[in-house]
C-alpha cells in the first residue's frame, strides 16, 4: 500500500456527477478507508441532462439511471440516502445529518450541485409552478400534463428553452416570456439568438423578450400569468427557468466562496482537507482564463475526478474547464465554448452569417488564440475549434479558413502537430492525467 494511504474517513456530500466522480478515483487508489456518500436525493443518481428529454417522452425513466443499483457495494461505499447534511464544523470536521446525527470525517468533498433560482413574486406557489432541476420536477410536470392546454415558461435560458420545447412535443401550446431582448443570453449572441428565435416561433414556440411576469394569476391552481406591460396570458402550467444558484449553505461562512465555493488547483478549498466539486464550485476556467462557476456535466465529472484524486492523497493538478452548451431543437444544432460575448479590447471575431439557411459560425480570437464560439447548423468543427482553443494553438496561419464554409482540415492537423507535443500538454506529461479537450 502507498504510504500516503492512511485509514481515512470520506465524506462526499452529493451523489451526482461530481460525488460519484470522486467516490470512483478514491477508490482507485485507495481500496481500504472508509467512504460515506450523503445526499438529500431519495433515488439512486440518476442524469439530470437526460431529464428535458424524459419530459418530452423521448425517453424512458429507465435510462435517467446512471449508475446500477449495486453501485455502493461495488465500491464498498456507505450510502445514506434521503438525507440532508444541515450544518458543517469544518473545524472539528464533522457534519450534521438531518439536525441530528453527527457524522466525523478526515476529508471532506462538497458536491452538493446548485439549485434551480425560484421567482418570487405573487402567485408563484401556486399549483403548476415548477423549476426544472430535480426528477421530482419533472414528473410532477408530466402528473399535471393531462390539464394542461397552455404552458408558460418564464426565461430564456438554456433549462427554459429545454422544456418549451419538451411541452411543445407533448402537444402544448408554449409561450417564453423573457426579460433580456435575446433568447439564450448567456449562451448566444444577438445574431445567433435571433437565427434560433425565429427557428423556435416557426416550429411553434412563441417568445416575448424584453418583458417579465410580474404576478401568478389563479384560485389555488394557476390559471395565467400577469405580465409586466399588463397583458395576461392564459395557463395552466408555469416552469420557471431563471437559471441556477451554487448550493453553498451548509459551509456558508466557513470556506470562501464567491459564485460558487472557490477551489484551487487540487480542487481543494481555502480550509485543509475541505475540497469542493461540479455545480457548487468555482474554479479555474481555462478559456476565460480566470476562476469560473462552469454548471455543466462534464466539469463536474472532471472536478469531482480530480478532487478525489487528491483526497486519496496523489498531487493532481486540476487543467480547468470551459464553459460549453449544445442544443438541437427541430433538427437545428447549435453549440457554444469559452468567450461568445467578449467585453473589453483585444478580441477579433470571425464571422460567417447566412440567415436564410440558418447557418452561423462566430470564432472568437484573442492574441492569436481561438478563446470562444459559436456554431449553429453546421457543427462538425467544434470538436477541432475547442482543440485549437485549449491546446492555445496559435491560429494566424489559418485564420482566413477559419469560419469557411469549405473547412480544410487538412491544413489544422499539421499545425497541431508542430505545436503541441502528440496532443498532451507539457505540464500534463508528468502526470498520470492525460489532458483530453472533451474531459
Ligand atoms: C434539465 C437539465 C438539463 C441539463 N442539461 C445539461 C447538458 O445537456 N449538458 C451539461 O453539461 N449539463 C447539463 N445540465 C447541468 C448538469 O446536470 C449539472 O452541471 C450537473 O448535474 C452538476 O453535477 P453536480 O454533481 O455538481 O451537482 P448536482 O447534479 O446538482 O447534484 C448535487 C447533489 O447534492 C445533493 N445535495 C445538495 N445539497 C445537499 C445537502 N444539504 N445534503 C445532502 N445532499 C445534498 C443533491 O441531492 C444531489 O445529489 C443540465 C441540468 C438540468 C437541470
Amino acid at each position: 500500500m502507498p504510504t500516503h494511504i492512511k485509514n481515512n474517513i470520506y465524506a462526499i456530500i452529493g451523489n451526482s456527477a461530481a460525488g460519484l466522480a470522486a467516490i470512483e478515483s478514491i477508490r482507485r487508489v485507495d481500496q481500504s478507508s472508509r467512504i460515506v456518500n450523503i445526499s438529500n436525493q431519495p433515488q439512486r443518481p440518476y442524469s439530470r441532462c437526460l431529464l428535458s428529454y424524459y419530459l418530452a417522452g423521448q425517453y424512458d425513466k429507465d435510462i435517467l439511471w446512471i449508475r446500477p443499483e449495486d453501485y455502493y457495494k461495488k465500491y464498498d461505499t456507505e450510502v445514506l440516502l434521503n438525507t440532508a447534511v444541515t450544518g458543517a464544523d469544518i473545524k472539528n470536521k464533522t457534519l450534521e445529518i438531518s439536525g441530528k446525527k453527527k457524522i466525523s470525517f478526515d476529508k471532506l468533498l462538497i458536491a452538493t450541485g446548485a439549485s434551480a433560482k425560484f421567482l418570487n413574486i405573487k402567485g408563484a406557489d401556486k399549483k403548476g409552478v415548477f423549476v426544472l432541476r430535480t426528477l421530482e420536477d419533472a414528473d410532477g410536470i408530466l402528473r399535471m400534463l393531462p390539464n394542461v392546454k397552455n404552458a408558460c415558461i418564464l426565461g430564456g435560458g438554456l433549462i427554459g428553452l429545454r422544456a418549451a420545447y419538451a411541452l411543445k412535443r407533448r402537444g402544448v401550446a408554449v409561450h417564453v416570456i423573457v426579460k433580456s431582448e435575446h433568447i439564450f443570453s448567456q449562451m448566444l449572441d444577438a445574431e445567433a439568438a435571433d437565427i434560433m428565435r425565429q427557428h423556435l416561433e416557426v416550429n411553434g414556440i412563441e417568445i416575448s423578450t424584453g418583458l417579465e411576469a410580474a404576478e401568478i394569476s389563479g384560485k389555488d391552481s394557476v390559471d395565467g400569468v400577469i405580465l409586466d406591460d399588463g397583458n395576461r396570458l392564459d395557463c395552466q402550467l408555469i416552469i420557471i427557468g431563471k437559471g441556477v444558484a451554487a448550493n453553498l449553505g451548509i459551509v456558508k461562512g466557513q470556506v470562501k466562496a464567491d459564485m460558487g465555493i472557490l477551489a484551487d488547483e487540487r480542487l481543494e478549498t481555502d480550509r485543509k482537507d475541505i475540497y469542493a466539486a461540479g455545480d457548487a464550485a468555482q474554479a479555474y476556467d481555462v478559456l476565460e482564463e480566470k476562476n469560473n462557476v462552469n454548471q455543466i456535466w462534464p466539469a463536474a465529472i472532471r472536478q469531482g475526478k480530480i478532487a478525489g484524486l487528491n483526497m486519496a492523497g496523489e498531487e493532481i493538478k486540476y487543467e480547468g474547464s470551459y464553459g460549453t452548451n449544445s442544443l438541437d431543437f427541430f433538427d437545428l444544432a447549435v453549440m457554444s465554448f469559452g468567450v461568445v460575448k467578449p467585453k473589453g479590447g483585444g478580441f477579433e471575431e470571425l464571422i460567417a452569417l447566412d440567415a436564410k439557411r440558418r447557418l452561423y459560425r462566430k470564432i472568437v480570437v484573442k492574441g492569436e488564440r481561438i478563446v470562444g464560439g459559436v456554431l449553429i447548423n453546421d457543427v462538425e468543427r467544434h470538436g477541432i475549434l475547442l482543440h485549437l482553443a485549449l491546446q492555445k494553438i496559435d491560429i494566424s496561419d489559418i485564420k482566413d479558413i477559419l469560419a469557411d464554409e469549405y473547412f480544410d482540415f487538412g491544413k489544422v492537423i499539421p499545425l497541431i502537430k508542430r505545436q503541441t507535443n502528440l496532443f498532451i500538454r507539457p505540464e500534463y506529461k508528468d502526470t498520470c492525467v492525460t489532458y483530453s479537450p472533451l474531459y
